[in-house]
């Protein structure tokens, strides 16, 4: 059947069709269109399934990829389903919002002289037609084992990990402090890249597999960590990073500075109709406003975007370095400038103007100097090179550190690394507290979704093998 494949040498790469720019700026629905069965059939069919598949080695998750390609040319797509629900949880979801360009499809060989296969696009489109035909099962627990997991956090991390314990027939309950599952992928990454209901239908295909979820449950707050140790055998906390940098200089603290999660999460409850009070008097609303956003990674550029579709007058996206040093998916960058977003490269902020509400930004002009100790270019301000840039809105997105956990949760013995993030034994994945274990964000510090997943279902591994020595332990007892 290799006849089929290796078509990259005559066929061009295609992408799916993005939605008109006209369109697209005034909703949140995703921008990109599905590939049809032609399509997805025709563009699996350039994969060279080489010898060594440089795209899974670069997978978070060692995807079987050129596998599930050849599958997908051949027309057997619930095999290609199969395949690759056995190493992600959740590949629809990778499929739209993982930055392909620096793994699966960066590395796919082909890229050289021809462009990659569009790895990302056919792993969406495999899972989509999966949930359309009814191919993906609830999951089956093979038996029911008297053990029960907590788990702190329904972000990717915590969901990836509830699944691959309730598959071992463990008892699972998940607690977050939202009231919707998903962490981030439903209140930080917005419809454009992500529709909610994609989460939503991953949200009820858990819970019918026999998942509990307790939502409004704040673990430190109202729900003690001690109480949550006492009722499970194990813990795993996933809570990710939620402390957002901070910028200083004058006029920092004036009205209408805002923090980019505060305005994303705001914007995302709207989309799901919630009552938000501070959208509705107009302070997390960009509408007819003159929108700066600081910042230049992914959370930078769901906001510039998002102030366009809510009905900005200007979007300018400030960051320090330029395009080729931004840690943000080059593919969103040129996709927002094609919505109109204004990006000034190589500027930083050093007042805020405005005597009760923000009026501006004063900027000064950065160049990239030499790399420092972590191999990133410094940047130094040039003299004298002071602009001023009229914002009504200013949107704070610099990056997010972990919150205190060891503080919040009454757990003073919780050891951090020195960056704050908690501290695990890498194989295991076990905090220095017995039987609390660690995944996600909380432990990698600020990082991406398929990561998450990747650490959740290993964490689960871990936690399913503790459990089992447990009960060896007391069998000899
Ligand atoms: C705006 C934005 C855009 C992003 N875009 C992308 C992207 O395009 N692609 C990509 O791969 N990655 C992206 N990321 C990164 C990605 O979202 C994260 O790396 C990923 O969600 C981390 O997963 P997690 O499960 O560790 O944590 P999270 O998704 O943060 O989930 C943690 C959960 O724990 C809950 N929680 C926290 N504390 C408590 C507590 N005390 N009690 C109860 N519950 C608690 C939170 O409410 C949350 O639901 C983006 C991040 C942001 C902020
Ligand atoms: S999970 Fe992400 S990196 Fe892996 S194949 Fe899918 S899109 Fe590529």
């Amino acid at each position: 059947m290799t006849e089929r494949m290796l078509q990259f040498t005559h066929l061009p790469q295609e992408t799916p069709k993005k939605r008109d720019v006209g369109e697209r700026r005034t909703d949140f629905a995703e921008i990109y269109k599905k590939f049809d069965t032609t399509k997805a059939k025709a563009q699996s069919s350039r994969c060279s399934q080489c010898g060594i598949p440089f795209c899974s080695i670069h997978c978070p998750l060692s995807n079987d990829i050129p596998d599930w390609l050849k599958l997908t040319a051949e027309g057997r797509l619930e095999e290609a389903y199969e395949i690759s629900a056995a190493t992600n949880t959740f590949p629809e979801i990778c499929g739209r919002i993982c930055p392909q360009d620096r793994l699966c499809e960066g590395n796919c060989v082909i890229e050289k002289g021809f462009e990659s296969v569009t790895i990302g696009a056919v792993e969406r489109y495999i899972t989509d037609t999966a949930f359309e035909q009814g191919w993906v099962k609830p999951i089956r627990a093979p038996v029911e084992l008297p053990f029960s997991v907590g788990i702190v956090g329904a972000g990717p991390a915590g969901l990836a990990a509830a699944e691959a314990l309730r598959g071992r027939g463990h008892q699972v309950t998940v607690y977050d402090r939202h009231d919707r599952v998903g962490g981030l992928l439903v209140y930080g990454i917005p419809g454009f890249k992500l529709e909610k209901e994609i989460v939503m239908r991953r949200w009820r295909w858990l819970e019918e597999g026999g998942i509990k979820f307790q939502m409004n449950a704040d673990v430190g707050g109202a729900l003690p960590f001690a109480e949550l140790r006492a009722r499970h055998d194990a813990v795993l906390i996933a809570t990710g990073v939620y402390k957002p940098r901070e910028i200083a200089g004058p006029g920092a603290g004036l009205p209408g500075i805002v923090k980019a999660l505060d305005y994303l999460i705001t914007s995302n409850r709207k989309g799901f109709g919630d009552a938000v009070p501070d959208f509705d008097s107009g302070l997390l609303n960009a509408a007819g406003k003159r929108v700066v956003v600081i910042g230049g990674g992914d959370t930078a550029m769901d906001c510039v975007r998002t102030a366009v579709r809510q009905g900005a007058k200007s979007v300018t996206c400030l960051y320090r370095r330029d395009r080729q040093n931004m840690p943000g998916s080059l593919r969103e960058v040129s996709n927002a400038e094609d919505e109109g977003v204004v990006f000034t490269w190589l500027a930083a902020p050093e007042a805020f103007l405005g005597d009760n509400f923000v009026t501006g930004v004063r900027a000064t002009r950065m160049h990239l100097g030499l790399p420092d100790a972590s191999g990133r270019m410094s940047v130094d301000p040039i003299a004298g090179s002071s602009f001023t840039l009229e914002a009504d809105l200013v949107i704070k997105a610099l990056g997010f550190d972990p919150e205190d956990i060891p503080g919040a949760f009454g757990a003073p013995d919780l050891a951090l690394t020195g960056w704050g993030t908690l501290k695990v034994n890498p194989r295991s994945f076990m905090t220095c507290l017995p039987g609390v274990f660690a995944a996600g964000d909380i432990v990698r510090g600020a990082s991406l979704v398929v990561w998450a997943i990747r650490d959740g279902r290993d964490a689960a591994a871990s936690i399913h093998n503790y459990l089992s020595e447990q009960t060896l332990a007391q069998a000899a007892d």
